[in-house]
């Protein structure tokens, strides 16, 4: 049997759909055959050419989406939540899979440097080749977490579970929300969606969005930010001045950097009340840099948090997030676009021209 998966060699260059005989899983392992994929800020920056491998190393991106079983290990009878698992049950999992065996690891930090060598740490043209979501099948190694999806959650709302909402919901976890915050969350796409209502159930008194495009923050709205911004109509100062507003005159509780540009960073420090913390998420593009003033965070007592990757309880919080509250959150606009999976250069050019909030391939 043979399956096909998107391959990336160089920075901006097409993905080749090539074909490779599917292998069987591994004891312990998982075979998973893909539904939906998702392109994910992470996919766009590494096809940029900012990732963590060397030009012309043939990957297979994608990282984000949900599946069924295509065939189970030796050994594999349950998900992380000790249900049974069977053959063509639909499942979310993680892209990554912890070392167990070094100092983040052993220090139960979400931190393993080495978390994705059966990923982007892969050549695509050696076995087993579908190391990413995109491709017919992802070829999961033992250890990944691994949980059914209730049938209540279209693939419209579970495909996005194992990166964006679970990161989501970890850093906002991490930052800690306290009932009456004003939170700020720097970036309305995807994850800023997310972000507006996490905040929300968690319980703060005032979302501020930012985004430059004004379909993002109608979104905004609907997902819960009861202040929204467009940073193109609006100087730093004014926007310091509106987050005051809405924050007894002293600054936000929480902000949160969703957008993967340097740029937003001296402005969400200067944002933050006294002792306030800034959660950054959205800047994984390696060399690239903003000049900051460490004595506003120093002077000030805040914190800067540095997250991803997540820790394995934040997959079922988040199903169980989405069923909870699919009715009160449009999370379907979420995937604005979707593309059979042949036509993943054409997804790649939406993603890339900024024009969607999340592009999918279907298979
Ligand atoms: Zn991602
Ligand atoms: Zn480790």
């Amino acid at each position: 049997m043979k399956g096909r998966v998107a391959v990336y060699t160089d920075p901006r260059g097409p993905l080749e759909i090539r074909e490779y005989p599917v292998p069987d899983p591994l004891p312990g392992g998982v075979l998973v055959r893909m539904r939906q994929a998702n392109l994910c800020g992470s996919d766009l920056h590494f096809w940029r050419g900012h990732g963590p491998f060397a030009p012309g190393t043939p990957i297979v991106l994608g990282h984000e989406g949900v599946g069924t079983v295509a065939a189970l290990g030796a050994g594999v009878t349950t998900d992380n939540l000790g249900r049974a698992l069977r053959v063509g049950d639909r499942i979310v999992y993680s892209y990554f899979k912890p070392c167990g065996k070094c100092w983040a690891c052993v220090s139960g930090k979400a931190a393993c440097p080495t978390r994705n060598r059966d990923w982007i740490g892969r050549r695509a043209d050696e076995s087993p080749y579908f190391n990413g979501t995109y491709g017919d099948y992802h070829y999961l190694f033992p250890g990944h977490w691994i949980y059914r999806v209730p049938d209540e959650l279209p693939d419209e709302l579970a495909s996005p579970v194992n990166c964006a909402l679970c990161e989501v919901i970890y850093a906002l976890h991490r930052g800690r929300i306290t009932l009456g915050d004003t939170v700020v969350v720097q970036g309305a796409g995807g994850l800023g969606l997310y972000a507006a209502a996490v905040a929300r159930e968690l319980g703060a008194a005032h979302v501020v969005a930012f985004d430059r495009l004004p379909a993002r923050l109608d979104l905004a709205r609907q997902f819960g930010a009861d202040v929204t911004v467009n940073v193109d109509e609006t100087t730093p100062e004014e926007r310091e001045v509106i987050v005051r507003d809405h924050s007894d005159g002293i600054g936000a509780d929480l902000v949160i950097e969703l957008v993967g540009s340097p740029a937003v960073v001296p402005e969400g420090i200067r944002l933050l009340r006294p002792g306030g913390t800034y959660v950054w998420v959205g800047n994984i593009g390696v060399g690239r840099c903003v000049e900051i003033e460490p004595a506003q965070v120093v002077r000030l007592h805040k914190s800067i948090l540095g997250i991803i990757a997540y820790e394995q309880w934040a997959i079922p919080r988040a199903l169980d997030f989405l069923l909870r509250t699919r009715a009160k959150y449009p999370f379907r606009k979420i995937i604005s676009h979707q593309f059979p999976f042949e036509r993943v250069n054409e997804a790649l050019a939406v993603a890339d021209a900024g024009e969607c909030i999340r592009a999918a391939l279907v298979f």
